[in-house]
């Protein structure tokens, strides 16, 4: 059925090379989508570096897809072409491992993640299981929704879960593409929300997310200051330094939790005493599933909540990727298809 635009990966460390393909057709329990825009999310260099194993090459990375069902695979219920959804990292679960079994299934041991296990959003077109779609709310662009596909549902997720209540202190470590996300939730959802990151110049982005107060952590003791505030219940870290992420563990309240969601490669440095003397813990969170990005979005649409985005055109692939490995977007990168 004609030709499709694809950018993919043809070997690890290659470049990210524009090529024609076939439209795939969707099996059973699978959609079609006509991608409208796919965040470029620093996961993306699992793909594009060779980081994580098994990967067959070429690969078409993404998995911040938002698009439109254009096709259904036999089988498929409860979802109708023409309906605006999008995919994320969750891309499917097995069903028959321990923790599928438990109704567990963000930690599937046989998980699917587009743009690795199978073709993900650097396309015009995708197929993904349906069990992996979410709904789009009539408020959000596809570009908005993009981000909210990892980025958002990572922040969203840990902080709904994090067992803080209205009116708790919430600390968000880092102002990047998760942080600036994070500390948007935290004042939705009620906390007292502290932002936390290097230099001056990051006190008027926090304020502007509306963040309560903004502790520089270049300037000031991060702990100390978050213990004149009784001590942060959570701490949310969206940072990939280990050692920032330790300096504020003696900044957490009684029962305190640092939740991490930053993918830091730095070891974290926990000192038993302050941890056992006050019951803090730390902890990971791994995103979501497909629900759970449905209801980042829906609340997102509800509360305003927005990603701030760089909006490049799929043919500029490369350059956008680059973009996004400087360091230096404000704050996600976002192809757009048409
Ligand atoms: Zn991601
Ligand atoms: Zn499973």
């Amino acid at each position: 059925m004609g030709k499709m635009r694809a950018v993919q990966v043809e070997n690890p460390k290659g470049p990210l090379r524009l090529v024609e393909r076939e439209i795939p057709a969707p099996d059973a329990g699978k959609v079609r989508l006509r991608v409208q825009s796919c965040g470029i999310c620093h996961s993306d260099t699992l793909c594009k570096e060779g980081l994580w194993p098994g990967i067959v090459y070429p690969r078409v990375p993404g998995h911040e897809v938002a698009g439109v069902i254009d096709a259904l695979g036999s089988g498929v219920v409860g979802w109708k072409e023409g309906e605006r959804v999008g995919v994320g990292w969750f891309g499917g679960h097995c069903g028959f491992c321990e923790s599928c079994r438990r109704g567990d299934f963000i930690l599937c041991s046989n998980i699917q993640i587009p743009g690795i296990s199978y073709d993900g959003g650097y396309a015009d077109y995708m197929i993904a299981p349906a069990s992996a779609l979410a709904h789009i709310p009539e408020g959000l662009s596809f570009e908005e929704a993009s981000p909210l596909m990892c980025a958002g549902i990572t922040t969203f997720n840990a902080l709904r879960n994090s067992g803080a209540r209205a009116g708790d202190v919430v600390a968000i470590l880092g102002l990047g593409g998760l942080g600036h996300l994070g500390v948007q939730f935290a004042v939705k959802m009620g906390f007292r929300t502290i932002a936390i990151a290097r230099g001056k110049d990051k006190a008027d982005l926090a304020r502007k997310l509306g963040a309560h107060q903004y502790i520089d952590s270049q300037a000031q003791d991060v702990a100390q200051e978050l213990m004149k505030l009784g001590g942060a219940k959570v701490v949310l870290a969206t940072v990939t330094a280990g050692k920032a992420m330790s300096a504020t563990i003696n900044g957490l309240s009684a029962d305190g939790k640092l939740v991490v969601v930053g993918a830091a490669q730095e070891a974290l440095e926990v000192f038993p005493i302050p941890l056992l003397m006050l019951r803090r813990s730390v902890l990971g969170w791994p995103s979501g599933t497909s629900i759970d990005s449905q209801d980042t979005m829906s609340f997102s649409d509800m509360t305003g909540v927005r990603s701030m985005n760089e909006i490049y055109p799929l043919d500029r692939a490369e350059e956008a990727y680059e973009r996004m490995m400087s360091g230096k977007a404000r704050f996600r990168v976002v192809l757009k298809m048409v």
